[in-house]
């Protein structure tokens, strides 16, 4: 008998391997922190395993991999949904943000990462405020993540009245940040929690800024992220001042490479995406909130291109079940071809490629003897997903976030039948609903009018 200390056993297993085999009756074998063994389930008495999850009436298959993620951006929960991302941004999030103390952020933070693990989601690249307070809720919830502080040198409440000054000293602090950041915890977890050099976007950046920070990201050796062609108004305002698109621009600057992790590309042309298959920079898209803001990127040029890409969340939505059903609908619509995209590519980019997305796709994404134990086990005894046949749409069509019940990261079980082992999730739950009246009334002074609901002094309602 081989010693083992996990044994994942699946009805069906989606190792997400060259070919996309999908194996009924397989398992998973880790010692320590990796795999050594994916394939059809050995005979019962081959390995004397410390621990055994899953079984029959389960499925496995890598945990998502979410490549351009805001874990604290909760606070925003329907307050942008039904508005333009210039209005969601600008009339809300960016005036709000700045009066969100450390405490909020953390507790964010830590809602965020429950949020994560949940939904099956073991990877994060987070770009947002106080990453220190983030990376605590990470080394306990067992997450895997990239981590970058949001850089920016314009005052983000003024953007709405057209006001793009570039402030150096605003720049220079956050920069600085980001930096000490990275130099604190790059590496640290044994490697699961990895820096970034997070510049905000393209308009929010001098040109002088965004130099400077490719500069450190060097030094440091470690990627980069950055928002690019998000809205109209970042669009307009490159063209004015620099005369191309935001991603042309980023090349200009000497910004573009391989670590690179561009999101977005709403807005992007021809031009822009020749500018990242020179560069070879990749590309993180989030279905989820395209369709809501009413446009969706070019995204079948963008793979026709060869660009390399992974799915994402963004935002307040971490599901990536509803990623995968939006972007396949999405690309459904826009070509009239019922398999514009499968399952099993929509599956691909939500493992796999966010994980090529990230630079970590030879230990992650994918369930592989040598590669990080990081899978998640889907409970499909359920009245919405029987009878389960086991091909790729059994679960991409009709699985809910709700179904993964276990979880492991760096072969570690962080969630056992939706419990998370390292964070108090009903203790934070109690806490942000005791923020709730304060952050109603916060969006309220705004007077934005997204704030509506019981309490709100803006609308008359109470
Ligand atoms: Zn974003």
């Amino acid at each position: 008998m081989r010693q083992v200390d996990l044994l994942v056993k699946a009805e069906f297993l989606y190792p997400v391997s060259e070919g996309m085999p999908i194996i009924s009756n397989g398992e998973v074998a880790v010692v320590g922190t990796r795999i050594v063994y994916a394939g059809a389930a050995k005979p019962a008495d081959y390995w004397d395993a410390r621990k055994i999850l899953g079984g029959p009436g389960k499925i496995v298959l890598p945990g998502f991999v979410n490549c351009h993620s805001h874990s604290a951006s909760l606070i925003f929960r329907s307050q942008t949904d039904d508005h333009s991302a210039k209005a969601a941004l600008l009339d809300v999030a960016f005036r709000l943000e700045k009066d969100v103390t450390e405490e909020d952020w953390s507790l964010l933070g830590a809602l965020g990462c429950a949020d994560m693990l949940l939904s099956g989601i073991t990877t994060i690249n987070d770009i947002w405020y106080s990453p220190d307070t983030l990376v605590e809720s990470v080394l306990q919830s067992g997450l895997r993540a990239q981590i970058a502080n949001k850089i920016f040198d314009v005052k983000l409440h003024e953007l709405r009245n057209g006001d793009y000054t570039h402030y150096s000293a605003i720049g220079e602090a956050r920069l600085r940040h980001g930096v000490e950041f990275v130099e604190k915890w790059h590496g640290a977890a044994d490697g699961r929690i990895t820096g970034r050099i997070g510049t905000h976007a393209t308009d929010t950046c001098s040109s002088a800024l965004l130099k400077e920070a490719r500069d450190e990201a060097n030094r440091l050796g470690v990627g980069m992220h950055i928002h690019a062609a998000q809205s109209a108004a970042e669009v307009d305002q490159i063209m004015a001042v620099h005369g191309c698109g935001p991603v042309e621009y980023l090349r200009d600057v000497g910004l573009l490479s391989n670590d690179v992790v561009l999101a977005h590309l709403v807005f992007a042309q021809d031009a822009d995406l020749d500018a990242i298959v020179s560069s070879n920079a990749n590309y993180a898209h989030c279905p989820t909130i395209y369709p809501r803001r009413g446009r969706y990127p070019q995204f079948e040029k963008i793979i026709a291109k060869g660009i390399k890409t992974g799915f994402a969340t963004d935002w307040m939505l971490n599901d990536p079940f509803e990623a995968m059903r939006y972007a396949i609908n999405a690309m459904r619509l826009r070509s009239g071809s019922p398999t514009a995209m499968t399952c099993d590519q929509a599956l691909r980019f939500h493992t796999l490629g966010a994980a090529e997305v990230l630079g970590l796709e030879t230990e992650i994404g994918s369930l592989e003897i040598g590669k990080k134990a990081d899978l998640i086990v889907i409970d499909i005894n359920q009245a919405h997903l029987q009878p389960y046949y086991g091909s790729y749409a059994a679960f991409v069509y009709y699985a809910k976030a709700s179904d993964v019940v276990d979880a492991v990261i760096d072969g570690k079980v962080v969630m056992h039948e939706r419990h998370i082992t390292g964070l108090n999730h009903q203790s934070t739950l109690e806490q942000i609903k005791e923020r709730v009246p304060t952050w109603r009334s916060q969006l309220s002074a705004l007077g934005s009018p997204a704030v509506f609901g019981p309490g709100c002094d803006c609308c008359g309602l109470g």
